[in-house]
């Protein structure tokens, strides 16, 4: 009898990207991973590493779509000996943005899943079309493995309504489906349940505010395992100062921009979505080009700086009072793991509420989950490390593992 397959394969497939690894469950570890930018343009860029050999390969040239992506992923993977077709493949786990309330939980897919994630599109439309065609073309080469769905929005099902309703006419909301789902779900999933094991605890037992700073940034609250509100809403754009997304402003501005600034509704979208934030406010999106402008004195970048922090802060505080008790603050993704200075400044001031940041702990880097606060703190600070796709691995293996995968909605 040939041993049963443990090898799962990640994708995450943006509207002209896809990135992947492979992961062999039986210890977690990567055995390749790559990422094919720019599909659909002549400067097409694949970029393939296979972690056994270490050797790293790069081409660039037109990729046409998400299918030569993939055929071209499939044929690096087996290059390496690695390919779609090995009996090890368990299975292929697929990270889908929007999953509504409908999907509470990861999901094998069929024609029904594929339907509703369709059905979703109007509220996530930059994204959904793009899970939907990765998942496409992963079912065309593989169409008798299993491929399942994780979507970002689940973690967040379990809102009460108190915090998932908008403040608006709920027969309206119910027929737009308007309501906070909240996004980065699987990295806020994985971040509390590894702050509450650096605490030697459940993550039942403990309280966590969780604070995903990437180039798209969310906050969470979560309350014994389960989460309790987030800062982004019925799409990616509402909660913290991003990259390149404005975050909470009055709504009026809209209605202003429209009225009084001539702006159509798309110039308005692109604007809130793709020019503002750090980059709308100084220029650049990239937290270590603020931070060197800002050595060097740079008044734009500064001030960008500020009112990124201004509302870290804000949220801190406001999930504070959401959970009652705190027991820890979890800094991560590429700003929360690497930028010690905005670690320090959304925490400074803020000794009150029992959090506080030891200078020498926040200046060490490193890879592995660690406090950066004070030793004996009321609250626990960390820095603790995303790995979204180890969690999309674990969530698909355990689905297909077990054999009892549920299609559609579980809940
Ligand atoms: P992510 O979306 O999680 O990949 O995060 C990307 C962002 O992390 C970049 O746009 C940078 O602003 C930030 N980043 C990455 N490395 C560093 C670093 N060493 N110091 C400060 N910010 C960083």
């Amino acid at each position: 009898m040939s041993p049963s397959p443990t090898r799962v394969l990640v994708l995450n497939s943006g509207s002209s990207s896809v990135k992947y690894q492979l992961l062999d469950m039986r210890d977690s570890s990567r055995l390749a991973v790559g990422l094919v930018e720019r599909i659909g343009e002549q400067t097409s860029r694949l970029k393939h590493t296979c972690l056994g050999s270490g050797d790293t390969r790069e081409a660039v040239g037109p990729i046409a779509d998400h299918e030569a992506a993939l055929k071209a992923v499939a044929e690096e993977l087996g290059r390496d000996g690695l390919g779609l077709d090995s009996p090890e493949l368990a299975a292929i786990g697929h990270r889908v943005v929007h999953g509504g309330m409908f999907f509470t939980e990861p999901t094998v897919i069929d024609d029904a899943v594929l339907a509703e994630i369709e059905r979703l599109i109007p509220v996530a439309p930059l994204h959904n079309p793009a899970n939907l065609t990765g998942i496409r073309t992963a079912q065309a080469l593989r169409p008798d493995l299993p491929q399942v769905a994780v979507f970002d929005t689940a973690f967040h099902t379990t809102m009460p309504e108190s915090a998932a309703r908008y403040a608006i006419d709920p027969r309206i909301a119910d027929r737009y489906r308007i309501r906070r789902y909240g996004f980065h779900g699987t990295s806020h999933a994985y971040v509390s349940r590894a702050t509450a094991r650096l605490l030697g605890k459940t993550p039942e037992e403990v309280n966590v505010i969780v604070l995903h700073l990437g180039n798209g940034a969310s906050a969470s609250a979560v309350q014994g395992g389960r989460c309790v509100d987030t800062s982004m809403g019925l799409t990616p754009l509402e909660g913290l100062v991003m990259g390149t997304r404005s975050g909470d402003l009055d709504p009026a501005v809209i209605f202003h921009l429209a009225r009084v600034g001539g702006m159509s509704m798309d110039e308005i979208d692109t604007l809130l979505n793709k020019r503002s934030g750090l980059f709308g406010l100084c220029g650049d999106n990239d937290m270590r080009e603020i931070r060197r402008r800002i050595d060097e004195g740079d008044a734009a970048a500064q001030l960008a700086f500020d009112i990124y922090v201004h509302r870290l802060k804000k949220y801190i505080g406001a999930y504070c009072a959401v959970l009652g008790r705190v027991d820890a603050v979890a800094f991560t993704a590429g700003v929360g793991e690497n930028a010690a200075p905005v670690r320090e400044a959304a925490v400074a001031g803020l000794e009150g509420l029992g959090l506080a940041v030891d200078p020498g702990l926040n200046a060490v880097r490193g890879d592995e989950p660690r406090l950066i606060s004070p030793a004996g703190a009321r609250v626990a600070v960390a820095v603790v490390p995303t790995d979204e796709e180890l969690e999309i691995a674990t969530q698909t293996y355990a689905l297909v593992g077990t054999g009892s995968a549920p299609v559609g909605n579980n809940s």
